[in-house]
């Protein structure tokens, strides 16, 4: 008895059937004999590929694929997030220090503001006192 994994051309179904031999196969193949368990069709042929091979390989997809999403919906939150505070708070790119310090000891009244700043920057900004938030930014040519 001979173990053939079969798949069918039709539904790409695999499944394995017992022969007697190898011209057993032949023979039932061309007489029309070999139908598929799954939808009946005759366009049987031998597998060469392992099933295991093929699901493992689906699942790694389905996991880069989630992974994807997670990351695209992260994205999609932070561009709210960038929009909220781009509506709200007024950019002052890289003065972001100075513009702190002057709204800190000025007491100006104003909008936030939202920029860039330098480590140090921001560690001597937190020392004055000054409230500030570090957020991660996604640059919109990033898509
Ligand atoms: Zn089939």
């Amino acid at each position: 008895m001979i173990k053939y994994k079969l798949i069918c051309k039709n539904c790409d179904n695999l499944f394995d059937s017992w022969f007697s031999s190898s011209k057993e196969f032949d023979k039932l193949k061309k007489i029309k004999l070999l139908n598929c368990n799954n939808c009946n069709s005759t366009k049987i042929e031998k597998s060469l590929m392992s099933p295991r091979v093929i699901s493992k390989s689906n699942s790694k997809n389905n996991l880069i694929k989630n992974e994807e999403k997670k990351i695209k919906y992260f994205k999609n939150k932070m561009r709210d997030y960038q929009k909220f505070i781009k509506d709200n708070f007024n950019y002052v790119g890289k003065n972001f220090a100075y513009e702190a310090r002057s709204i800190h000891y000025n007491k100006k009244k104003s909008k936030g503001i939202y920029g860039t700043a330098t480590r140090e920057d921001v560690d001597s900004l937190r020392d004055e006192g000054i409230e500030i938030q570090n957020i991660p930014w996604i640059e919109e040519k990033e898509n």
